[in-house]
């Protein structure tokens, strides 16, 4: 008898073990295929195979449930010597059928156990990366209290096409039919879809039909990818963009040795990594375009990661460019029929080259000899929901378990990559510390803000970032501001006594918005108009601290239109979440901003990458300091990166460039370092104080969130599992592991639901997910409080 391994698809009960079904014998099969008439309406298909990946259709208590088969074995009689001893033959109930084809093969399966385990996440969310986009079947309950299945409503799409037929060349209608003969005449041309067939001369079914008896045209089915064959009625997206055909440079020497890095590493086939560690510029997508080439020459297949917001038509066109047709796209910008199709084209083998923000990592592709992560320092490489995995990790571990390679690149490598490559033997870092056009780096010059303030300037622009917007402006060239805000936007604060108002679900200071005059909290959208005085002591001195780019922007007009040489009507460009929240925003500002002559990109941190303009030649950081002060253990890496990496958006091309950063606290160590490209400074600085205060690379840490809308209740199950995490600890035997007290987090109320932590702290090379799960796969979900734990946090706030 075969037994199956189903998980299943319940995500709101902790359900955390796969379940054992047997799996039907063919004629079983049928059978229930019959009876499943009544229960889940005349529609269901009954051809799918119970196989691993697919969709299942099981017995569940006193309903049925949708599930996903993990692992199908066969065992000889129940009861017999190698039956598994905890399936109880008399209670085991058999798969009733399966209602999809697979979703993926065993390697996926261990994947989805092995992130269930690692990130201690539930394993439906685990199994749910691997399914098509835009759902799967599940069970849903009618009005009459019956379930009845329900198949996802995104699936494929197919179009009509008219074919010529065999009678085609000899065929003349009749004198009367008209239409008959326009048909005809436009089928002379070639093949065409129904539609346009239609659009052009009205109802045309009959026509067709005529025809086709006479074996004149035949009418068939083609399967539509959505976003891709250019349709003249359709938007233009990321797919069906031109690309124009690249030729390859020859590569400067650094780059060669980076490619034969790679090379090595592939050819190991043993899940090495190579870090290429290289100055914006210095043609690391070069690197990868090769290395990839290399790697389908051999008939395997590459999945390149890239961040979301960088997935651009311009970076998805180099890879096409390269590649041409066999480049499948995936990213949470296009709709999810498009995805479902770059899926599903993926599923059918014919792609061969996958690029796509993090979750592409799981979708089909077959035989993968590379994975590249681009940006590797970035933070949107960390998923923030079950399960909280890190792109990089689950690479690293792919890789291994297929032989493949890991290339990382970025300019500025995370801490944990680079201490990876300088303790763990599969790792390499190479370096590509030269621009590949040969220009230098542009100068980077700190303006000290508090100076500014002390001889009287009120201004949020510098004298000399204002004298080096008019330099470049009046000579016709480009400036990007960048205005950080992450954490902490602008906020009101009452100069004579001190009060901030905040929300009042979410303890978190409003920000405030010049337009309209009112203050909005970013986390929940609760909105009030802004006060006249405060409403502590009714001082008429508020102050609006920290700046929003709408200020920016109307201060920055004010500054430009005074400016000689400077027409009055220079475009600002802006770009932040507001601007930027409608599909293809992004793309049409960027596009304006090129088309420009003299102009300035206005954005929050969405500019700092990817953005590659010839003719921009100073870039300004308004406020290095809302990253440099928020209260977290990476807060001094983070503006570092940043610093560097918009820096790198200066100068690309021949004419050099400039970079200015504005800030309070000139003295600080991750900005003068960034300052000259010195991140040995800044590591020199950075190491030391993670390695007292316990944090990583020198440590692993698990951060258990608990969250709930009554504070006690909160507080009080954060305390016990304090305590029992100590216990669990203990247990493990982890004699020098740390939990740290429960304590309310940094962001400690959002969305009216309070936010308190346990952070847990062991040396680097523990298995901390192993030393927590036996007591969170036991602990019983609580109705009131949530509990999740991240491992190996990106922050803690
Ligand atoms: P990075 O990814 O490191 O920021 P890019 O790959 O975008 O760098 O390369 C920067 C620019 O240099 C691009 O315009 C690219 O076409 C060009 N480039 C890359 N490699 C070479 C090369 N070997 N010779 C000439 N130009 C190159
Ligand atoms: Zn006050
Ligand atoms: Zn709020």
């Amino acid at each position: 008898m075969k037994l199956a391994h189903v998980i299943l698809d319940i995500p709101t009960q902790a359900l955390d073990a796969p379940y054992t079904y047997a799996v039907p014998e063919e004629g079983l099969f049928a059978a229930a295929c019959e009876g499943a008439g009544d229960e889940e309406g005349a529609d269901a298909q009954c051809d799918y195979a119970v196989a691993v990946g697919a969709a299942v259709l099981v017995p569940f208590g006193h309903r049925r449930a949708i599930g996903f088969v993990v692992d199908i074995r066969e065992y000889g009689q129940p009861g017999g010597p190698d039956w598994p001893a905890e399936v109880d033959p008399a209670k085991l109930k058999a798969i009733v059928r399966a209602v999809s084809r697979p979703y993926f093969d065993e390697e996926g399966a261990a994947c989805a156990q092995w992130l269930s385990e690692r990130y201690i996440a539930p394993l439906s969310a685990c199994v749910r990366l691997f399914t098509p986009p835009g759902g799967v079947a599940r069970m849903v309950r009618g009005r009459d209290g019956r379930w009845r299945l329900e198949q996802p409503a995104v699936g494929e799409v197919d179009d009509r096409w008219v074919v010529p037929g065999p009678a085609l060349a000899a065929f003349s209608p009749r004198k009367n039919a008209v239409k008959q003969a326009q048909v005809v005449e436009a089928l002379r041309g070639g093949e065409l879809r129904v539609a346009e067939l239609a659009a052009q001369f009205g109802a045309v079914s009959s026509v067709l039909k005529a025809l086709e008896a006479k074996d004149v045209v035949r009418v068939v089915r083609r399967r539509r990818m959505r976003g891709v064959q250019g349709a003249a009625s359709g938007p233009v997206t990321d797919c069906n963009r031109q690309h124009v055909p690249s030729t390859k440079p020859a590569l400067t020497a650094g780059q060669a040795a980076a490619l034969s890095a790679i090379e090595r590493a592939c050819d190991a086939g043993c899940g090495r990594v190579v870090l290429v560690d290289g100055v914006t510029g210095s043609g690391k997508t070069e690197v990868y375009l090769q290395a990839i080439e290399r790697v389908l020459a051999q008939g395997r297949t590459a999945c390149v990661l890239v961040p979301e917001i960088s997935l651009t038509p311009q970076t998805v066109g180099r890879f096409r460019g390269r590649f041409g047709d066999t480049v499948a796209v995936m990213h949470s910008r296009m709709s999810a029929g498009e995805r479902f199709d770059q899926w599903d084209f993926i599923r059918s083998g014919a792609a061969r080259v996958v690029v796509g923000a993090r979750s592409a990592l799981f979708t089909p592709l077959a035989n993968i000899g590379l994975i590249v992560i681009d940006e590797e320092h970035e933070g949107s490489y960390k998923q923030d929901s079950a399960p909280r995995y890190h792109a990089r990790d689950v690479a690293v571990w792919m890789a291994r378990r297929s032989g493949a390679a890991v290339v990382l690149g970025s300019a500025t490598p995370s801490i944990e990559s680079l201490y990876q490559c300088a303790k763990n033997p599969l790792w390499e870092q190479v370096l590509l510390p030269e621009r590949a056009n040969g220009r230098p780096m542009p100068e980077v010059r700190v303006v000290d803000m508090a100076r500014e303030f002390a001889e009287g300037s009120r201004s949020m622009f510098s004298a000399a970032l204002a004298r080096g917007l008019q330099e470049e402006l009046s000579a016709g060239r480009k400036a990007v501001l960048l205005l950080n805000q992450r954490g902490f936007a602008k906020f009101l604060l009452c100069r004579e006594c001190g009060f901030v108002p905040k929300c009042p679900h979410c303890e978190t200071s409003l920000t405030y918005h010049e337009r309209g005059n009112f203050l909005i909290c970013h986390h929940c959208g609760f909105r009030q108009a802004t006060p006249p005085v405060c409403p502590k002591c009714k001082s008429p001195y508020l102050k609006k601290f920290g700046a929003g780019t709408q200020r920016v922007e109307d201060e920055l007009r004010v500054v430009l239109d005074g400016m000689e040489g400077v027409g009055l009507d220079v475009p600002i460009i802006r770009m932040d979440a507001d601007t930027t929240s409608g599909k293809g925003a992004h793309q049409r500002l960027l596009e304006q901003f090129a088309a420009a002559d003299a102009a300035v990109l206005l954005g929050t941190q969405m500019i700092a990458k990817g953005l590659d303009f010839d003719d921009v030649t100073l870039v300004g950081v308004i406020n290095a300091d809302t990253q440099l002060q928020l209260p977290d253990y990476r807060a001094h890496e983070r503006t570092f990166d940043l610093i560097e990496q918009v820096a790198g958006r200066a100068g690309r091309a021949e004419l050099p460039g400039r970079v200015l950063v504005q800030t309070y606290e000139s003295d600080a160590a991750p900005i003068r370092a960034a300052a000259r490209y010195d991140r040995a400074l800044f590591l020199r600085d950075e190491l030391p104080k993670r390695r007292l205060l316990g944090y990583p690379p020198y440590v692993r840490m698990a951060n258990v969130l608990v969250w709930g809308a009554h504070e006690p209740d909160v507080q009080a199950l954060a305390k016990e599992i304090q305590r029992d995490l100590d216990k669990a600890v203990h247990s493990y035997g982890g004699q020098d592991w740390v939990v740290l007290p429960a304590t309310p987090c940094v962001l400690a109320k959002l969305r009216n639901t309070y936010r308190w932590h346990v952070v847990l702290k062991c040396p680097a090379d523990a298995d901390i997910s192993r030393a927590l799960l036996p007591y969170f796969r036991r602990r019983k979900p609580d109705k009131w409080v949530n509990v999740a734990v991240d491992v190996d946090p990106d922050d803690l706030l």
